[in-house]
């Protein structure tokens, strides 16, 4: 018993030495976050996103995304950010995921503005009297007619405001799988090819290791979103939630990374158009998305807390992480080869 009892004793003072003498150093969860303004002007000349009374998409997500790099590089400087879109000149979808790629991105945060679709009217303005004949020859008969007349229009769409934040749809997570094996220098440490060297990216390992950095990376998006969302609601916006979009978020996809789409709010709507358009209005915007981050990383932050072994009591190194993600990524792909 008494033996028992030192044992027991022994381990919980040498867990409380090792503790206090290997203080466990918080890693650095994000290192390069890319900022992605939606949109941009043509090469010809002429706005490629939505249209407000008087002022353009474009426009409004470089703005946003100009003030968001600042707030970002202000309260984060220890993380390098990448933009996709510098300038007002358009930059095709798949050079943005190459740059997202490239760059080995931690993050993808891509601004837009939303807009609603004209509504189609139809009013009656009068009719048309038409002449028409049945009949032959003596039978013949002379009738008349009212054509109804009507005038097209549309009118702007005002009513919906509001702020929503997109992630891929379940149904591209295999797209999104595709993007990650693609890229399969980023799920490894920099300069792993040169140490270790070329990383086998057919083999089940690093297969299963795709697979469940998607899924992953699938979690991260929905709760930074949820988050962007959560800021926008304490500001006041009108938050339509997160949301997943059936079609056209290509780059969502393409990217071997979390990512994230945030419609800032609605260009077609007066006031929302008037609070995009202002400085006030997109600082905000900034600061809630630098908010979430601060979030984010909290929430990564604690994830990463070296898991403490039951019954050794002797914090587990986070070296073996990358080891531990192997075999739980073998551990799927034996999971997913059963199932199919
Ligand atoms: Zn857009």
């Amino acid at each position: 018993m008494m033996k028992k009892m030192f044992l027991v004793f022994s381990l919980i003072t040498l867990s409380a030495i090792l503790t206090s003498f290997t203080p466990i150093k918080k890693q650095q969860v994000l290192h390069t976050v890319i900022i992605d303004a939606g949109h941009g002007i043509m090469p010809g000349g002429g706005h490629n996103g939505a249209k407000g009374t008087y002022s353009y998409e474009d426009d409004i997500c470089l703005a946003v995304a100009k003030k968001l790099v600042v707030q970002l590089k202000k309260e984060f400087p220890e993380i390098s950010i990448i933009e996709t879109r510098p300038t007002e000149n358009i930059v095709a979808l798949k050079e943005r995921a190459n740059i997202a790629n490239r760059n080995r991105g931690d993050l993808f945060i891509s601004i837009h503005v939303n807009a609603m679709p004209e509504i189609q009217h139809r009013d009656l303005v009068g009719h048309r009297t038409e002449v028409y004949f049945t009949g032959k020859g003596k039978k013949k008969k002379k009738h008349t007619r009212k054509i109804p007349q009507y005038r097209y229009y549309t009118t702007p769409n005002t009513t919906a405001k509001g702020t929503q934040t997109y992630i891929w749809g379940v149904h591209k997570a295999e797209d999104k799988e595709i993007a990650v094996r693609e890229n399969a220098s980023m799920l490894t440490e920099e300069n792993y090819e040169e140490k270790y060297g070329s990383i086998d990216v057919n083999s089940p390992e690093f297969v299963a290791l795709a697979l469940v950095k998607t899924q992953q990376f699938g979690k991260r998006s929905a709760m930074l979103s949820h988050m962007v969302e959560e800021q926008f609601s304490k500001v006041g916006r009108i938050s339509g939630g997160s949301k997943q979009r059936q079609v056209g978020i290509w780059v969502l996809q393409a990217t071997a990374m979390p990512s994230i789409l945030v419609e800032t709010g609605f260009i077609t709507n007066p006031q929302e158009e008037a609070y995009l358009n202002s400085e006030d209005g997109q600082q905000e915007i900034a600061v809630s998305v630098t908010g979430a981050l601060h979030s984010y990383v909290s929430w990564l932050e604690k994830k990463q807390t070296p898991v403490v072994n039951s019954t050794s009591q002797v914090p587990v190194q986070p070296l073996s992480k990358m080891a531990y993600k192997y075999s739980e990524a073998v551990e799927q792909n034996k999971k997913r080869s059963v199932a199919k």
